[in-house]
């Protein structure tokens, strides 16, 4: 199996029927980039910024941000790339940034929560954001989102960094703006929320749906991204992508599992953002599957 692993690595992820799966890769750094051949993967389908801008210095340094999301667009040559909004916070703490001494990190003032509530940070990343959306596809995604207003505020957000920059005559580009599926909530009515794509968080979706922290050992029995409530959640939102025209991925580390992946891809989900290193193993676990080609009979 190993073997095929390296051999299936740099071939797209095709089922034993011939159906393709579209194969990403999760990184939580660019510097993982160097040695990475961007012809193993379709593309990039999440960038953990939260784990390189760990300070505030650098939360409100447009210019190295710039540089660093411009370097992960040159490395994927025209393929997307979907960077997520700081998801710090739960825990991910930021000093001068998160809140401290919350009773429940988990359930308070996290990813795009804190965002929006600091607005003056959240626009750096999005102006340094929309300046390298100029040199490639550059995908927006925004973490733990939970009510339809929350896209509403962060898409206004945007909008206005982007008419700035118009109106500076500074280069840039249009980023689409999506979602991560962490929260029931959203899972459960995704048609509530107008975004271009979804991605579903399965770390935070089983500890939200399984009520079972993420981080503790003596709970981990109770939950599972195969757990039949969240494989229906996630059938539920592809679902709703497959009626709307929009793309349903999943970028949690089960999308990893070789042992996970066969019930992902029963549930109609056909992309998967993984650990860029495991990218053959998940290949060639879906090479010896037979799946149903949603695509087939289309026009
Ligand atoms: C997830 O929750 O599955 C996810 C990808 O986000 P993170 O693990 O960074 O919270
Ligand atoms: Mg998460």
């Amino acid at each position: 199996a190993r073997k095929q692993s390296a051999a299936l690595a740099g071939e797209p992820a095709l089922s034993r029927n011939g159906v393709r799966v579209a194969i990403h890769a999760t990184i939580a750094d660019p510097a993982e980039l160097d040695g990475l051949d961007p012809s193993h993967f379709d593309g990039i389908g999440l960038v953990r910024t939260e784990l390189f801008l760990d300070k505030l210095e650098k939360l409100m340094d447009e210019e190295t941000q710039f540089a660093t999301y411009r370097r992960i667009l040159t490395w994927a040559d025209g393929k997307p790339v979907t960077v997520r909004t700081l998801d710090a916070g739960g825990d991910k703490p930021i000093k001068g940034y998160t809140v401290a001494n919350e009773a429940n990190p988990f359930l308070g003032i996290r990813g795009i929560r804190l965002s929006l509530r600091q607005p003056e940070v959240f626009r750096v990343q999005l102006r340094a954001l929309a300046r390298a959306a100029a040199y490639g596809r550059l995908r927006i995604m925004l973490p733990m989102v939970t009510l339809p207003d929350e896209i509403t505020t962060a898409r206004e957000l945007l909008d206005a960094e982007i008419t700035a920059l118009a109106a500076a005559g500074v280069d840039h580009g249009r980023p689409a703006l999506g979602i991560m599926v962490e929260v029931p909530a959203v899972a459960i009515t995704p048609e509530r929320f107008d975004a271009d794509f979804y991605s579903i968080g399965s770390n935070d979706l089983v500890q939200y749906t399984c009520a079972v922290s993420r981080d503790e050992a003596g709970v981990a029995h109770l939950g599972s991204a195969i757990d039949p409530s969240v494989l229906a959640l996630i059938a539920r939102v592809v679902e709703h992508g497959r009626a709307t025209g929009r793309e349903v991925s999943l970028c949690g580390d089960a999308g990893s599992d070789p042992r996970m992946v066969p019930h992902f891809l029963a549930a109609g989900l056909r992309s998967l953002s993984v650990q860029y290193g495991l990218g053959g193993a998940v290949k060639a676990t879906i090479a010896g599957l037979d799946l149903v080609d949603h695509r087939a009979g289309q026009a």
